[in-house]
């Protein structure tokens, strides 16, 4: 690359989770100033700020940065997460966990769900939550860190983290400013593109101030600033299939104990998550205004929540699906500008980590090359498709007739791939994890029989051990998982002891 071809100067437009996630990457590996990162961001806009549940792989962006955990875990008031608990999905008053980190283990390279099913078959039923470690500690709140002792389940426990969004942001920033990402306070107020090829060249502040760059990050939220109010790439509108378009969050005083684990309890026309902080609890009922008002939503989130409200509950608008280019010449869109699903399986902040992550892979210099670009948007959309797939299962599995929004998402038709991915388990029992999409065969089989698919096989393979030993087997993993769970502290205790943003 010659000189005269890199690019000089990268432009991020806003400073929510995705601007700051963004900046902090490039600040991390645009060293020695190979590029000049600008960020701006209008605080008279604001930012969505309820992202606050996340996934494991959130560990690998932090590594990346990286953060000392504890430090993490205190500027942003956070608590650990082990699994998200389904309340009243598949019926009114069922409970299932879909937890990090597997079930049991796999036996003579046969897969352990093929096991359980096969003692399922026997009529011996057991609760598949205690082989799960994860599902263990959610219930009896309880945490800790993997150990690393090796052929224990507590050498590998996975987690993720609940965290405050907005001091989040705040943590993101001081890391990336202190690694040279310029802040730019300011509202855009125009955009500026090259004549010939359409690419974006400048943006102009409200106050007249006029800032220029190669590169543009789109991480303006739901409106698009760039990929859609200047470029127009296009909407694909999934909310035939994900039709809750509205969330009213609220969030309120701690009540009880601290559990590790995000609440999502199915509710007449939608469903409610709960996620536990240090200092609060955050509330939200994300719900179809086809099905409820607003006004009844908002009642009906304040009359079920564990304490006080702190602010009054507040409404955000929404579209289930995905932009149609994500890249489009010289613009990336990250976060809520590039499509939003709802956070039924926190996997927003994941996706925005995912688009950050692509963006380095392919990262452009000045000749933007095609072939690049369309590879992004080819994994972007690969990575779009699977999560809202498996969103879709979560309603078309239900069995509840109890209200017309239920009725309407148990008799949907679904995409092609998840009719698929469910006509394989309801036959055989087996599940395949597809070009390392990010939800694995353990969240798969979780749902599935979390939500009351139970299949009319399973894989022969898992009957070729004599059912003495295997009985035996399935009794002594279940025992090393309860004796593991033992030896956890609880969740509060652990914070208390290590990482305590409350003393
Ligand atoms: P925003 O937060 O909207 O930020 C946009 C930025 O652009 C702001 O800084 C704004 O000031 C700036 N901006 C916009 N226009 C202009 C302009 N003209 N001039 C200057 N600046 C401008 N994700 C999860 O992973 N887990 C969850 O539990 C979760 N829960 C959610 C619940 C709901 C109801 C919603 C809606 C989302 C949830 N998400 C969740 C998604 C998560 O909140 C977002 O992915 C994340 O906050 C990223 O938002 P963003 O940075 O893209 O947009």
């Amino acid at each position: 690359m010659t000189e005269n071809q890199r690019l000089r100067r990268v432009v991020i437009v806003g400073g929510g989770t995705a601007g700051w996630m963004t900046a902090a990457a490039l600040g991390r590996f645009l060293k020695d100033g190979y590029t000049q990162v600008t960020l701006v961001e209008s605080e008279a806009i604001g930012t969505v700020g309820v992202g606050e549940s996340t996934i494991p792989q959130i560990n690998i962006f932090n590594r990346m940065l990286g953060l000392d955990e504890n430090d993490f875990v205190k500027k942003t008031k956070a608590t650990f997460k082990l699994a998200i608990e389904f309340r009243d999905w598949k019926q009114i008053g069922h409970t299932y966990h879909h937890p990090f980190g597997p079930y049991g283990v796999d036996m003579e390279g046969v897969s352990f769900h093929a096991y359980w099913l096969r003692q399922h078959a026997m009529g011996l039923s057991d609760d598949l939550g205690e082989f799960s470690l994860q599902t263990i500690g959610a219930r009896l709140d309880k945490f800790m860190r993997p150990n690393g002792q090796p052929n224990s389940p507590l050498g590998t426990i996975a987690y993720a983290f609940h965290f405050d969004a907005g001091l989040y942001a705040k943590f993101l920033r001081e890391y990336a400013e202190a690694r040279g990402i310029v802040r730019q306070e300011g509202k855009i107020a125009s955009v500026q593109q090259d004549g010939l090829n359409g690419h974006v060249t400048s943006i102009t502040l409200e106050s007249g101030q006029v800032i220029e760059g190669d590169l543009f990050i789109d991480c303006s939220g739901f409106r698009g600033l760039l990929i859609e109010q200047t470029l127009k790439a296009g909407y694909e509108d999934w909310s035939h299939w994900l039709p809750n378009d509205r969330a009213v969050a609220v969030p309120c005083e701690s009540g009880g104990s601290i559990s590790p684990v995000t609440r999502a309890t199915a509710r007449p026309a939608g469903w409610q998550w709960r996620i536990p902080l240090q200092h609060r609890i955050g509330n939200g009922y994300a719900y179809s205004s086809q099905h409820i008002s607003e006004d009844e939503a908002t009642a009906y989130l304040l009359n079920n929540l564990d304490g006080a409200p702190i602010i009054d509950p507040f409404t955000l608008k929404f579209t289930a699906g995905r932009r149609k280019k994500s890249w489009d010449k010289n613009v990336v869109a990250i976060g809520l500008s590039a499509g939003f699903m709802e956070p039924l399986e926190s996997q927003s902040i994941h996706l925005i980590q995912v688009g950050i992550s692509r963006l380095l892979a392919h990262f452009p210099d000045r000749n933007f090359r095609q072939p690049d670009i369309d590879r992004y948007n080819r994994t972007m959309t690969f990575e779009y498709e699977k999560i809202r797939d498996f969103l879709i299962l979560h309603y078309k599995a239900t069995e509840r007739s109890d209200t017309p929004y239920w009725d309407y998402l148990r008799e949907m038709p679904i995409p092609d791939y998840l009719a698929d991915k469910m006509a394989l388990f309801k036959g055989s029992g087996r599940i395949f994890r597809e070009n390392e999409e990010l939800f694995n065969d353990t969240s798969w089989f979780a749902v599935f029989v979390g939500q009351g698919i139970m299949p009319e096989g399973h894989d022969p393979m898992a009957d070729t051990m004599d059912d003495k030993l295997f009985l035996a087997r399935m009794a002594e993993i279940k025992s090393v998982i309860a004796k593991s769970a033992e030896v956890m502290p609880g969740h509060f205790e652990f914070i208390k002891a290590n990482c305590d943003a409350m003393a």
